[in-house]
């Protein structure tokens, strides 16, 4: 006989692993028990070596999915003669706790909900320890029925034995449920009035018949209609009042899928993840999905039934539902009946409601597959809280609070960082609400005394002010510089201290001289960074106009950068109206309003305009989107540039790209061909200025951050060329390369800069 005793840590509560222990260890007969703490689940066991192996390696391999182990510590000790295996009381600490994540409906509880003979038959709300609802029930921690929105539904008899039986797949499972006690679902008209029938399939004849559909879905509201049904996704669009933006569809499974889009193996397996994001694929053509879904993108986001209600819908529809967050323009999500009511009959048909509520609200995640990497774009329903362990230990906790438009906070006890969910644009005033509100959640759930507030640089981000204002009066202000900020986030998630080459490609952030960077090549630690090199300045006229309209980006980069060949433009310069012409030339040069910017993404922008791509930009990075769209991959031309020497680092002046950009397309080059030798060109200067950071700072190591890492073949260029030139290259995959990851970069250098390494 001999005795182990082990710490597990990772995703492992409230996710069904004690009974999955239990289960595990009287299969291989051996006597002990098990517990969970606050930080980590303890287990002491004891039998014959061999049991006790055994027992180790099915703990390592086969527990089942969302429980996630990331370390196991284990150590012998004498065996003191146990007579069972039990689990018993938890032991938490205050402070640090692990917040479990929504998972979508398991394979058994499918089946289930799917057994004519089972009690569970059609029941919407089947959930198992390993399935179901955690952080949008959750009111606090540890997670416990008592303490979700599951509370008023008193179990029957039946349930309570399932909920009290260690042997069984609902052990402990907070969000049990059936029929006879759980939660039920109905279908309304907006006047209020029922629709006749069973809820679900009256609600899939509907949406067939070309109605417009409010769901409360696990996160809050969501909006759905025939994603074959060009009119009914017409007035969707109207409704919610979203012109260009891509709406996501949720198929029926994975044969569904494969019908509507080009899918790799990777891909498969992220939609088939338990976080249940929404994939972006490659469009198949003529797969039937209207156009009016994603206008202008060869790609679609698709996304497989995540709770039993979707599976029951989508099974009843038998096709692709567009599957949109319930909010209009750019408020948050609706998650309370009547409010859902009361802001979407205008827009909704009809209402399929239920009555257990939510207690915090969330879109859905969405991720891209590049190479085999599945790469975050948007963390929230099923992926968020992200639980991070870094390698460092921070005496005080740490509260970021992340950027602008795709805010994220991020929290740090120890060293456990915790990103939270993507909530949106704050200077949407109700965004902001939402965007408190969650942070206090967090802060209350996770006992968060922050010593520390780190921040952008920028001085009027909303999240700037809430920093400033956040009621932990002593604490530190830290100012964190965007694409610092978003450099170290890809070296925290990757556990990298030491100085690394920093490719921080996006839209918009401040800078350290006033300027709009984003086209910046850094050389970074934790602490500080030096710029090595950036885009050359172009005026970004009339502001945050520009984004709006790309072809506005374009004319700055005439008139400054390519102003020695302006004649060769005039034709473009011809087609703005003439009013307008005079207004932007006047802002050029009086510089009112007309901030100078690097950013990588207005250069998109520009290259976008000049080939006539987009006009208008109905959402930020729309024009980079149909750029990344049009271009052949197979094509391998690289445009003109140059790379001029700047004091102690370089500029990349892509004046002469642009020259070539258009006179290619008035030469009648194919706009597939020249699309792609715009991504490649700038990859072929990323990587020339990369080698010379490499020959003068003796850096190997680069790492890719900033949302123009969302555009795949852009990223696959650049990854190329570093790694054919012998660089170690790091892109993200815990959390994503646009803003919605800086909160963790500013968590880490607010961290380096205080307490020091
Ligand atoms: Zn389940
Ligand atoms: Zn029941
Ligand atoms: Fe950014």
């Amino acid at each position: 006989m001999q005795g182990l005793s082990l710490r597990v840590r990772g995703i492992v509560q409230g996710v069904g692993f004690r009974p999955f222990v239990f289960q595990l260890a009287e299969r291989h007969g051996l006597a002990g028990w098990v517990r969970s703490t606050s930080s980590q689940v303890e287990i002491e066991v004891e039998g014959s070596g061999e049991a006790l192996a055994g027992f180790l390696r099915d703990l390592r391999e086969c527990a089942p999915p969302p429980t996630r182990i990331d370390e196991i510590e284990s150590e012998d000790r004498p065996a003191s003669g146990y007579g069972s295996f039990e689990i018993v009381e938890g032991h938490f600490d205050p402070g640090w706790q692990s917040i479990p994540p929504d998972t979508a409906t398991c394979d058994a509880c499918l089946e289930e909900t799917l057994d004519p003979s089972d009690r569970r038959h059609r029941y919407p709300f089947t959930t198992c320890a390993h399935c179901g609802p955690r952080f949008t029930i959750v009111q606090e921690l540890p997670c416990d029925r008592s303490r979700t929105t599951m509370a008023c539904f008193e179990m029957c008899e039946d349930c309570r034995s399932e909920y009290e039986d260690p042997r069984g797949r609902r052990f402990h499972a907070q969000a049990i449920a059936c029929p006879a006690c759980g939660p039920r679902v109905w279908l309304q008209w907006p006047n209020g009035e029922p629709v006749e029938g069973d809820p679900i399939d009256a609600c899939a004849a509907l949406l067939a018949g070309g109605r417009i559909a409010a769901l409360k879905g696990l996160g809050g509201f969501q909006l759905a209609c025939d994603a074959t049904d060009a009119e009914a996704v017409e007035r969707l669009r109207t409704g919610k009042q979203v012109y260009g933006e891509p709406f996501a569809v949720m198929v029926p499974d994975l044969d569904w899928a494969r019908r509507l889009c080009e899918v790799t193996p990777a891909e498969i397996e992220a939609l088939k993840s338990h976080e249940r994001p929404i994939v972006l694929l490659r469009r198949r053509p003529g797969g039937g999905v209207a156009e009016q879904v994603a206008p202008g993108s060869n790609t679609l986001g698709l996304m497989l039934p995540q709770t039993p209600l979707d599976h029951l819908l989508l099974r009843g529809f038998d096709g692709p539902l567009v599957m949109t967050g319930g909010n209009l323009g750019e408020a948050p999500i609706a998650d309370g009946n009547r409010e859902a009511s009361e802001r979407l009959s205008a827009t909704a048909d009809v209402f399929l409601f239920h009555n257990r509520d939510i207690y915090a609200r969330y879109g859905a995640s969405v991720v891209r597959v590049m190479g085999d990497t599945a790469v975050p774009i948007r963390k929230a329903r099923g992926c968020a809280p992200t639980p991070l362990q870094l390698p460092l230990s921070a005496a005080q906790d740490i509260l970021a609070v992340g950027g602008r438009k795709k805010s994220t906070f991020c929290m740090v006890k120890g060293s456990q960082a915790v990103v939270g969910p993507h909530i949106g644009n704050l200077e949407n005033l109700e965004t902001l609400e939402q965007y408190e509100a969650s942070l206090k959640l967090f802060a209350r759930l996770l006992e968060l005394e922050p010593g520390i507030i780190a921040h952008d640089m920028h001085p009027d981000y909303p999240s700037t002010h809430l920093a400033h204002e956040y009621p932990a009066p002593s604490a530190l202000r830290v100012v964190v510089q965007h694409h610092h900020a978003h450099v170290v986030s890809a070296m925290a998630e990757h556990g990298v201290r030491d100085p690394v080459i920093g490719v921080a490609y996006d839209g918009t952030g401040y800078g350290t001289d006033g300027a709009i960077w984003g086209g910046e090549i850094l050389v970074a630690d934790w602490k500080s960074f030096q710029r090595a090199a950036h885009l050359r300045y172009a005026p970004l006229l009339g502001g945050e106009a520009a984004i709006q309209k790309p072809y506005r980006m374009a004319t700055g980069y005439i008139w400054s950068l390519c102003a020695a060949c302006e004649v060769d433009f005039e034709e473009y310069l011809g087609r703005i109206p003439i009013g307008e012409r005079i207004l932007l030339r006047r802002q050029f040069e009086t510089e009112v309003n007309t901030p100078p910017t690097s950013s990588c993404g207005r250069l998109f922008d520009a290259a976008a305009a000049l080939l006539g791509l987009s006009t208008e930009a109905l959402y930020e990075g729309q024009p980079a989107v149909e750029l990344e769209a049009a271009a052949d991959p197979a094509v391998d031309v690289v445009y003109p540039y140059d790379i001029l020497r700047d004091g102690e680092g370089w500029i990349i002046d892509p004046a002469a790209t642009l020259r070539a950009l258009w006179c290619e397309l008035r030469a009648g080059r194919p706009i597939p061909t020249i699309a792609a030798a715009f991504h490649n060109t700038v990859a072929d200067f990323t990587r020339n200025v990369c080698v010379a950071v490499r020959e003068k700072y003796g850096l190997k190591k680069v790492v890719l951050s900033g949302g123009c890492f969302q555009n795949a073949l852009l990223t696959r260029r650049i990854l190329d060329g570093l790694s054919d030139d012998g660089f170690e290259v790091l892109t993200h995959r815990v959390v994503p390369p646009n803003d919605g990851g800086i909160s963790l970069g500013q968590a880490v250098v607010a961290y380096a800069l205080t307490e020091g390494i």
